[in-house]
């Protein structure tokens, strides 16, 4: 295996993707996406999958990985060949989506490619009307792809990339099973190819199964990253809660997201923050779909403050200035630990991270000082200033509506009904968010009152819809 570990790009050092031999379309349309410069992912990964290369790549999220595959896969794609080239398998319908935006983003210049995105939750009759013609890219839940493939309207035997991607947490959903059968139906002559944010025992005997001689490439998380700041708090257990709660009414971060290594401890702890005016919501795997859009809404609307969420639950989650997160307990894994602090100070701001440990996690602690290659700092919980009468509520709120892109509303269909009558103005909204049936807009706190009566009592693009406030 060839390994190319710590090369970290410096900003200084970036290449231009000018440097690589792509064809002309793909680097019209890099440049229209504004990306100037590879990431170091992009840097170190491109070069070999160019080439063919099996490949296993490991980097944080955010760092650029859907594009390095997806330039990769459209590279070598003939738009003419009516057959499937490349298969993308994702955990989450939310992330192959998020994967199929980006693909379809970067083929915008090489005519008429087909990409189908395959998840469950959505009929199969419009899938299979769909797949009538090959699609040259699929992308897709592994649940849903094997249905298709069990009811032979997905052909993959002409498919030449194969990427797995969260390939770590795929395996976390138990999708291991599914996936090998997947890989089953494809070619042989394949490149394979798996991105991952963490490097488990599980990925490497995946690999060894369905990779050959893959270069392996690993942008690791920075272990000292000077804009986040780290400290430790050692609690006794039966005084976690009450320590989380100091810890968010000392630093009262804008944002904050808690990780808990529980689905329990979650919703248990969002529950009890919003009996004491903290405006906390749960993010785990036990949410319907449309709960987990809703969460994710009013987030990163700034209509909560306090995200509490598992592990998997919060992974390729794109919150961008998250201003702390907290480690309600530490993680068995450092590499993990390294992984969700690395969630705030993105993009250049300052981040803090705060983390609750009890003498029982000494060992974990032990293990993440020596992973980070420093030592912990300690903090007494004594020095928490806690405010008098405490109440952090969020900047917004955010009013739900009963119709979406279905309906054929716009986001300025509702910006249009909330400021005609000169009561609010336009900076008062903020986030718009439009799914197919439901709509999320997010208004100042003040005016939620005077928002929710003209969606709920008025007309939105001339008809009358139900509107509710989340609390
Ligand atoms: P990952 O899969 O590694 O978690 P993503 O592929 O989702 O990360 O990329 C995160 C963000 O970075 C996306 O918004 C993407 O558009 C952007 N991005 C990717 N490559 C570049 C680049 N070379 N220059 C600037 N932005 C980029
Ligand atoms: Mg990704």
């Amino acid at each position: 295996m060839m390994r190319a570990r710590d090369h970290q790009a410096s900003p200084m050092s970036a290449v231009p993707f000018t440097n690589l031999t792509l064809r002309s379309e793909l680097q019209s349309s890099i440049a229209i996406q504004g990306y100037e410069s590879m990431t170091p992912v992009q840097e170190q990964t491109l070069p070999h999958l160019l080439n063919g290369k099996d490949l296993i790549a490991q980097a944080k999220t955010g760092s650029g990985k859907t594009a390095a595959f997806a330039i990769a896969l459209l590279n070598k794609l003939d738009a003419q060949l009516y057959c499937t080239q490349a298969l993308v398998l994702c955990p989450t319908r939310e992330l192959a989506d998020q994967v199929a935006s980006e693909i379809r983003r970067l083929a915008s210049n090489i005519p008429n490619i087909k990409l189908l995105t395959l998840y469950g939750g959505k009929a199969m009759g419009p899938q299979l009307a769909s797949l009538r013609r090959d699609p040259h890219i699929v992308v897709g839940t592994p649940g849903r792809i094997l249905k298709h493939i069990e009811k032979e309207t997905l052909h993959l035997d002409k498919v030449q990339t194969l990427v797995l991607d969260e390939a770590d947490r795929m395996l976390d959903m138990g999708f291991h099973d599914d996936i090998m059968k997947i890989i089953s139906q494809t070619a042989s002559s394949r490149q394979t190819l798996l991105f991952s944010a963490t490097y488990p025992e599980a990925i490497k005997q995946i690999s060894d199964k369905v990779q050959g001689d893959p270069v392996d490439i690993r942008v690791e998380a920075s272990h000292h990253s000077p804009d986040i700041e780290q400290v430790f708090y050692q609690i006794e257990n039966s005084k976690r809660e009450e320590a989380l709660y100091k810890v968010i009414a000392h630093y009262r971060p804008e944002s904050t997201l808690v990780f808990c290594n529980t689905k329990q401890q979650c919703q248990e702890l969002a529950n009890e923050f919003r009996q004491h005016d903290l405006h906390a919501l749960a993010l785990h795997g036990d949410l319907e779909q449309f709960e987990r859009d809703q969460v994710l809404t009013q987030f990163s609307g700034k209509s909560s403050s306090i995200l509490i969420a598992t592990d998997v639950a919060a992974r390729g989650l794109d919150v961008k200035e998250l201003a702390a997160v907290i480690n309600y307990e530490l993680s068995h894994d450092p590499e993990v630990h390294i992984h969700r602090i690395g969630r705030t100070a993105r993009a250049g701001s300052k981040g803090l991270a705060v983390s609750l440990f009890t003498d029982s996690e000494r060992r974990r602690l032990e293990a993440i000082e020596q992973y980070q290659g420093s030592p912990a700092t300690l903090v007494s919980v004594s020095t928490l200033k806690i405010p008098e009468k405490l109440k952090l509520y969020p900047p917004m709120v955010t009013i739900f509506v009963n119709a979406g892109r279905k309906e054929k509303l716009r986001p300025g269909d509702l910006l249009g009904a909330l400021t005609a009558s000169g009561e609010i103005a336009g900076e008062q909204i903020g986030k718009i968010t439009l799914f197919d049936k439901v709509a999320y807009v997010a208004v100042e706190q003040k005016m939620a009152k005077q928002a929710l009566t003209m969606l709920a009592d008025g007309k939105i693009k001339g008809r009358n819809y139900r509107a509710r406030l989340l609390r």
